[in-house]
């Protein structure tokens, strides 16, 4: 950790600002690696908060591997009105910015490093017309190296959701994770394991296929006290294929959400 507080100390600390916007709570999802579902349950606690009357937003900071608008069915570009861009909004309200309502193929890979993302993200933030807004969810670039920190370091981020795989809690993510925010002074406001267990849709056991869980014992040893449990079930990845991630139900984000907001 010790390059990345000089890396920290070389870079502008300034916040920045946002002229058309009031964003009262900003809260960042973050994860080890990529692929262990940080965008799904950044869309979920999105979808949670404006179901109970948030006005709420996502900040799709995942620049090189932008998926939140797809899972929200939005495949329409962002426009632009005076000197702002305004946020593309999904069917429920929500309002959103990322790579893939800008650029012009969604396909098109985005190899842009550290640097670039930092200054895309600065630009979500100052230059989107958000207006008024409950609660934004971000979704950071994977991993604890530089690049997040440096999006951290743009935004007032006033607390982090870590999300990862039962393997990856026996890999450190957490301690890494509590070492960043502690470097930051933000908050880490829950633990969501995901991948956790398949629930047999005929007998209902629970089948721990990674391991029985230890993100209650994790979360216990570095006193975060919000957790939750996400289970592998093949529906979500269809319903984010389908870009009706909005319409999904279950209940295991329901409680950390209300904690959070
Ligand atoms: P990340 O943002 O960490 O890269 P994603 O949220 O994009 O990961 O998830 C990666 C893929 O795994 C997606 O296709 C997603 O739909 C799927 N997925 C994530 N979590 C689950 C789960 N609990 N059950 C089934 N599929 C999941």
């Amino acid at each position: 950790m010790s390059d990345s507080k000089e890396f920290l100390d070389n870079i502008k600390l300034e916040k920045v600002h946002n002229k058309d916007s009031e964003i009262k709570k900003v809260i960042g999802v973050i994860s080890g690696k990529g692929g262990v579902g940080k965008s799904l349950v950044t869309s979920m606690l999105a979808v949670n908060s404006m179901r109970l009357g948030k006005k709420t937003a996502i900040m799709d900071a995942d620049i090189t591997g932008p998926s939140i608008p797809k899972a929200f069915g939005i495949h329409g570009k962002a426009i632009g009105a005076h000197d702002s861009i305004l946020p593309v909004v999904s069917k429920s309200g929500i309002k959103m910015m990322s790579m893939n309502v800008l650029i012009d193929e969604e396909t098109q890979p985005v190899l842009w490093r550290g640097p670039v993302i930092a200054g895309a993200v600065s630009q979500f933030w100052n230059d989107v017309m958000w207006g008024d807004i409950d609660v934004m969810y971000v979704d950071m670039p994977p991993g604890t190296g530089d690049v997040a920190l440096t999006v951290f370091q743009q935004l007032p981020i006033d607390g982090i959701i870590v999300v990862s795989s039962p393997q990856e809690l026996v890999e450190m993510i957490v301690e890494k994770a509590v070492r960043m925010a502690d470097l930051m002074k933000i908050p880490v406001l829950g633990l969501v394991e995901n991948l956790s267990y398949f629930e047999c849709p005929n007998c209902k056991e629970k089948h721990y296929i990674y391991g029985m869980s230890r993100v209650d014992e994790i979360a216990e040893k570095y006193g975060i006290s919000n957790v939750a449990r996400i289970p592998i079930d093949p529906t979500f990845a269809a319903l984010s294929d389908r870009g009706e991630i909005e319409d999904y139900k279950a209940d295991w984000l329901d409680e950390l959400t209300q904690k959070i907001l």
